[in-house]
């Protein structure tokens, strides 16, 4: 399966000039709740937690290498590394809420996370983590220059831990 979620469409963020991103007060712990209900998301139903220490390196490498012209989502990439810099697996009497900014610069990655095995993933049905996303996700359909499919993903049991419809535009060049 072909991770699409780099081509994921994005709000537009309208900032003003002098606009700053706010940095969280709070610690970081070893664990990040990168989606699920307790955001009111509507596509993860399981909760995916990052897992820090685990994915310290990742965020280094990404802030250097990846730029985004949304300001408030550039500096909390830049900030991301320095938060968790000193995160240990011992930190995990809690898991650390992040924010908008922040859930945009990782959240697009969840899937190559869980590929890494940086990821935790709890189903609230089966009240347990599961080991393993099965990946449910539908055939591509084609109609004119439009492709369009739900991604889903199960956990072992069959519960549904993300679906969401996405689609894809191709623009083609004249001949
Ligand atoms: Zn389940």
């Amino acid at each position: 399966m072909f991770n699409f979620n780099f081509l994921k469409k994005r709000k537009a963020v309208e900032i003003s000039p002098t606009s700053q991103y706010k940095k969280p007060e709070i610690k970081c712990s070893n664990f990040i709740l990168l989606s699920g209900p307790a955001y009111g998301d509507k596509t993860f139903l399981g909760s995916f937690l990052l897992d820090v220490s685990l994915s310290k390196v990742w965020m280094m490498e990404h802030s250097n290498a990846v730029f985004s012209s949304a300001k408030l989502e550039q500096e909390a990439r830049i900030f991301l590394p320095t938060w968790c810099s000193n995160v240990t697996k011992d930190d995990d009497a809690y898991v650390t809420l992040i924010d908008i900014q922040m859930r945009h610069v990782l959240v697009p990655y969840t899937y190559d996370f869980y590929l890494k095995d940086f990821l935790k993933i709890y189903c609230h049905q089966c009240h347990s983590y599961c080991d393993k996303i099965l990946d449910n996700s539908s055939d591509v359909v084609s109609d004119g220059n439009n492709r369009s499919w739900i991604e889903e993903w199960h956990c072992s049991n069959g519960h549904v831990l993300h679906r969401k419809s996405q689609e894809l535009r191709l623009l083609l060049r004249k001949k």
